[in-house]
């Protein structure tokens, strides 16, 4: 059991290993993602709502640190970056010379992450080493990261991780994982470790043994976060999605109300789609390619000589069904784990549990 003043003790000692320290900061009214050296640059206080095409972050006083979800940002922008040089080219006169660009790899510790991304980060982990077996540039970065999870004790109303097994605690893929336990009379996190990186750092810390009390209070956190989530999504009707509703009606429906702005796949923790860029200088003298994150609402996306996806309607059946459906042909897993991004940051509040299941026929799904 780790005393919430201690919590600076914990920051320290990764700092002392070498990790730089990312965790939640409150900016521009968002829970975003940032460096951060000590407790205090934690939101505190403050709790979030989403609902569809909805966010908002409320000061509530309570004594947590950790009494919100997840915000926009996900964590994979510190494993598989939105913009990355792959080489760059420079020319003289009469030779051009070419330099591959080494991927950043700093010593990260990830704080505050919830059992939805923990589980997201290993899925893009299976991901990309399906790609480029025991060399991917995505598994170099993980092996530099130390992960330290945050049990959710509020869920919002767009979560529904409990459907795809992947929350509201984390039960691996961490290295530390805390369960936050906050009271006007005691403030204090109960300690998992998940690693042999994660036994290291706890051995430096000044921690209590946890008593009877101490476990009942942290699994009492879990339960009620368990019951809380309202939101739900029918693993088996995901899976068949693809095979059952290739031409339902309701593509075209959602197709009508859809922008095709692409925001659902830029905050899916999953997404990973990405494009080559070229650039060269006015004088033509250097240039350099750039993998960027690109989006299957894109119009040009994956194009081969002409427009892959011309339809709306065609752009989100392919995100959502390999989402839901293909990609347990391609990964054996759904692609899927219930953060409910794709729903609160969707503008026209598009809801992927409700569109599953007014295309499943579930008689409580939406007109
Ligand atoms: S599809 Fe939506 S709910 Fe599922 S992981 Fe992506 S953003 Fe989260
Ligand atoms: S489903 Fe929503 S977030 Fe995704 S592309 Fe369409 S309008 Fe944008």
């Amino acid at each position: 059991m780790l005393p919430a003043q201690e919590f600076d003790l914990l920051l320290g000692t990764l700092a002392k290993a070498g990790y730089e320290l990312v965790g939640p900061t409150l900016r521009h009214g968002v829970i975003g993602l940032g460096v951060i050296e000590r407790a205090e640059d934690l939101p505190k206080g403050v709790a979030d709502e989403h609902a569809p095409g909805n966010y908002r972050v409320r000061s509530d006083g309570s004594p947590g640190w950790f009494g919100y979800v997840v915000g926009q940002e996900s964590w994979k922008r510190y494993l598989f970056p939105p913009e990355q040089t792959l080489f760059r080219a420079e020319r003289d006169e009469h030779v051009v010379r070419f330099a591959g660009e080494t991927p950043e790899t700093r010593r990260r510790a990830l704080l505050g992450v919830r059992g939805c991304d923990v589980a997201a980060i290993a899925k893009q982990a299976r991901v990309f080493d399906a790609y480029d077996p025991g060399s991917s540039a995505y598994g170099a970065a993980l092996a530099q990261t130390f992960v330290v999870a945050i049990d959710c004790s509020h869920p919002a109303a767009t979560c529904f991780c409990t459907s795809m097994g992947s929350g509201p605690a984390a039960d691996e893929g961490f290295d530390l994982a805390l369960t936050e336990i906050a009271s006007d009379t005691e403030h204090y996190f109960v300690l998992r470790t998940g690693s042999a990186s994660g036994r290291r750092i706890a051995e430096k810390l000044t921690l209590e043994p946890a008593t009877r009390l101490h476990r009942e209070a942290a699994s009492a956190v879990s339960g009620r976060a368990v019951e809380l989530i309202e939101r739900g999504l029918d693993k088996q009707a995901a899976k068949r999605l693809h095979a059952d509703h290739p031409e339902h009606p309701r593509w075209e429906t959602i197709g009508d109300r859809c922008l095709s702005c692409g925001n659902c796949t830029m905050v899916c923790p999953t997404c990973f789609c990405s494009r080559r860029e070229d650039t060269i200088t006015i004088d033509g003298t250097s240039a350099e390619q750039r993998l960027v994150w690109d989006s299957c609402f894109n119009r040009d996306f994956s194009l081969a000589g002409g427009i892959v996806r011309e339809s709306i309607a065609s752009r989100y059946r392919q995100w959502m069904t390999h989402k839901l459906s293909t990609w347990h042909e391609q990964f054996g897993e759904s692609g899927c784990v219930g953060c409910g991004r794709c729903i609160t940051w969707c503008p026209a509040g598009i809801d992927i549990t409700q569109e599953l299941a007014a295309m499943a026929g579930d008689r409580g799904a939406p007109p």
